[in-house]
């Protein structure tokens, strides 16, 4: 039988190869099987993405060379969806595939060796030399245990286990073995958590309503808008329970790793060894280890980031994505720049299954699709258990400012009370402050002028840990801050702004007999340190949990009754259409995480903006009026969800040739259409990152004229040229963002 193949390469190319299959080869091969081929000169590891039978091509065919794994890593519906991503965001094949493959195709993984060590059952003791303690002590500690441990174990009892156990083994005293490590996706929680749960009514007929979209196997994209505390992780175990008693798999999205141990921690407790865990702290040998056994079939349901969205999971019956409005879920680089909630509702057309987009405060984007009927409607309109909603404060902190007379005041006598009465009740307090560092801006009092990265065009941020001032875009690291100001030599450098690290100096100073925890990403750099962070908070050794973002949604701690909100403007005058909608969700969010169970929490928010809408709206938790302002203004500026957005990124080291290569782009397209708008080209709010500087074209494509965003994607497939134009011209890149989450 004569057979074809046609082959992806990870190249930046939006072409795929074809190849004939040598007759040995025609039974194992299939869609997903990876292959080595001949490309060009040198042989290369492609994918097999078609497998047929006739081809219409006139020159010389060449052989596939061989198979490089007997299973297939991909299935046909996986690579469906990777030709829509290259299709639909714009990017070549090849690299969307990379994207998605763990590291470069490859999914290779022997596992490590690790050496156990027991004692022999025969021996000599005598044979020990008596002036060799540290033989002894080893023989001391494996006498007490009966069965073999980890030779690196005995790491803290001695200082060279390895040459000490040789010796041993030598003398016929120990047995030295060897044993294979599977990787462990870290990240869970120690024991998972255990409840008895009985739904209520509300609970009841959200899972009646999902079981039948589930059972009636159609794509069926569902809103669930439950308030903070309703019960939608349980929602969500219910739903899969029910998936996978249909022999199906479930994919759950989660914005941030922080939430990861507590939700991993229910799903594993309902289905124990078939569920594991995908992010970015897992080493490449563990990715490509977890990668492979899902092909195989050994997990039924992934809990991950973003990239999980393209697991390679087969018959797919139900995507969770928790927390919806989250912008980590869109890829802002490398390409292709995805966002996973729109691959996850191709993934769920390809699919045939249930797609369930969650969140306590939806995106607007999600909201209006819900009001339009594009998304069906689940609610939860009451916290679980009868739990009150939080009373919150809103502290002006412009007042408190004049009255403590003292610049560098964080609390408000209100939220120090607060605290205090908390620590002294035996409850829990959670801190947020949106922004990491000890002092975002490092200031001349004489001249005014600030420490600026010399490759990004932002100020430098003090961190206290190795006295150093560091560039949050580029990673740019000076130690230790300079002592004198650049400008006019002045010797009056101030620390000012706030980050974490100096929330953390602060309560530390105020509260001393406190116990306090900063979570960050300078603070969690390991899932490890998240998990046992979490676990000691919610075993009460913590009673002041501080951080940003991560610590603001989705976490669960019953005797957490206060929530102080250091700055609620952070990021509010950001000049992005997105904003307020930003800053609404986060102080929401926040304030959700305060006395979820019996216990009344409270929430104190502290503003220099005490009249600002989004402040006003977020205290008053009052969602659907903010809703409706934020719609009438995306409607008067004809931003999303009123108009679809695009947007095209120059960037390079030369600022004419930015400048000059964004025109004669902007001059080469042709007329617009009807309804739709070009921005620019202008700089971006951050004109420069890592020495690049950086413009940007706008295309904004009214709903009225383009219901489906179909006619700005032909405008810029084609009016781009993307294929040619992507190349980088007179050093300047080119990338394209569709629906981006930012114009920052
Ligand atoms: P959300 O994700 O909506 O903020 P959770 O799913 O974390 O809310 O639920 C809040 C708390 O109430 C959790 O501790 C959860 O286990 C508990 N809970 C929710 N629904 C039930 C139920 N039907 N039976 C028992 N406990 C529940
Ligand atoms: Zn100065
Ligand atoms: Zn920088």
């Amino acid at each position: 039988m004569i057979m074809f193949v046609d082959v992806a390469f990870p190249i930046s190319s939006f072409k795929v190869f074809s190849y004939s299959v040598p007759p040995a080869l025609t039974k194992s091969i299939a869609i997903g099987s990876r292959v080595n081929a001949p490309l060009g000169k040198r042989s290369a590891k492609g994918i097999v993405v078609r497998v047929r039978r006739r081809i219409n091509f006139k020159g010389q065919i060449k052989d596939i060379s061989g198979l490089v794994d007997d299973t297939p890593i991909l299935n046909e519906a996986l690579w469906e969806l990777i030709s829509w991503v290259s299709d639909y965001y714009l990017v070549p094949i090849g690299k969307a595939a990379t994207a998605v493959l763990p590291s470069r195709f490859s999914t290779g993984y022997s596992p490590r060796k690790v050496k156990l060590v027991s004692l022999s059952d025969s021996g000599d003791m005598s044979a020990v030399d008596k002036r060799a303690p540290a033989q002894l002590k080893v023989l001391e500690f494996l006498s007490e245990r009966n069965s073999p441990i980890l030779l690196s174990r005995l790491n803290g009892i001695v200082s060279n286990p390895h040459q000490v156990c040789q010796k041993l083994s030598d003398l016929g005293l120990v047995h030295i073995s060897k044993m294979k490590t599977l990787p462990v996706a870290t990240g869970f929680l120690d024991e998972p958590i255990h409840k008895e749960i009985s739904f209520n009514k509300e609970q009841s007929k959200v899972i009646t309503e999902i079981s039948s979209s589930i059972d009636s196997n159609k794509f069926s994209p569902f809103l669930l808008h439950g308030v903070t505390g309703s019960g939608k992780t349980e929602i969500y175990i219910e739903a899969a329970r029910r998936v996978i008693a249909k022999g199906k798999s479930v994919i759950i999205l989660l914005p941030e790793i922080a939430l990861t141990p507590q939700i991993a921690g229910r799903f594993k407790s309902a289905f124990g060894s078939s569920v594991t865990l995908w992010h970015s702290k897992l080493g490449i040998s563990e990715r490509a280890w977890i990668w492979k056994k899902i092909c195989g079939g050994r997990f039924k349901v992934v809990i991950g980031a973003r990239s999980a969205v393209f697991m390679p999971l087969k018959n797919i019956g139900l995507i969770v994505m928790d927390e919806e409005q989250e912008s980590s879920f869109k890829q802002e680089s490398p390409d292709p720049r995805y966002h996973a909630r729109e691959v996850a509702l191709m993934r769920g057309k390809i699919d045939k299954s249930v797609v369930l987009l969650s969140s306590a405060t939806p995106s607007i984007d999600s909201y209006f699709n819900q009001v339009k009927g594009k998304l069906n409607k689940l609610q939860l309109s009451k916290r679980f258990g009868g739990a009150k909603y939080p009373l919150v404060h809103v502290v002006d902190m412009n007042e408190e400012l004049e009255e403590a007379g003292n610049p560098r005041f964080i609390f408000s006598s209100l939220l120090q009370e607060k605290i205090q009465d908390r620590l002294q009740k035996n409850e829990q307090v959670i801190l947020l402050q949106n922004r990491r560092g000890h002092s975002p801006v490092v200031r001349c009092l004489d001249c005014g002028s600030m420490e600026m990265c010399p490759h990004c065009e932002v100020t430098l941020t003090y961190h206290k840990k190795g006295n150093s001032i560091q560039c949050h875009l580029c990673g740019f690291c000076k130690s230790p801050p300079p002592s004198q100001c650049k400008n006019c030599a002045s010797d009056l450098m101030q620390l000012s702004g706030i980050g974490t690290q100096r929330v953390e100096d602060l309560v530390k100073h105020t509260f001393p007999d406190a116990l306090i925890q900063r979570m960050d990403i300078d603070s969690a750099k390991s899932a490890k340190t998240i998990s046992s962070t979490l676990a000691k908070f919610g075993n009460g050794e913590i009673d002041i949990l501080l951080g940003t973002q991560m610590i603001a949604k989705g976490l669960d701690f019953e005797n957490a009754t206060l929530v102080g909100i250091i700055n609620a403007d952070t990021g509010l005058y950001l000049p992005d259409f997105r904003a307020g909608e930003r800053v609404f969700q986060l102080i929401y969010q926040a304030s959700g995480r305060a006395g979820r169970r019996e216990k009344q929490g409270e929430v104190v928010i502290q503003t220099y903006s005490k009249d600002n809408p989004v402040i006003q709206s977020a205290s008053k938790l009052d969602l659907k009026k903010y809703y409706n302002v934020l719609l009438n203004e995306r409607k008067s500026l004809n931003y999303p969800p009123f108009s679809w957005i695009a947007k095209v990124e120059f960037s390079g080291k030369q600022k004419q040739n930015v400048e000059s290569v964004s025109l004669a782009v902007l001059t080469s397209l042709p007329k617009p259409y009807s309804g739709l708008d070009i921005l620019g080209p202008a700089y971006c709010y951050r004109e420069r990152i890592r020495d690049n500087w950086r413009m940007q074209l706008v295309f904004k494509s009214n709903k009225e004229k383009d219901l489906s965003g179909e006619k700005l994607h032909a405008f810029i497939k084609n009016g781009l040229k993307t294929d040619k134009l992507r190349k980088t011209q007179k050093g300047v890149r080119i990338t394209v963002d569709i629906n981006p989450v930012s114009l920052l």
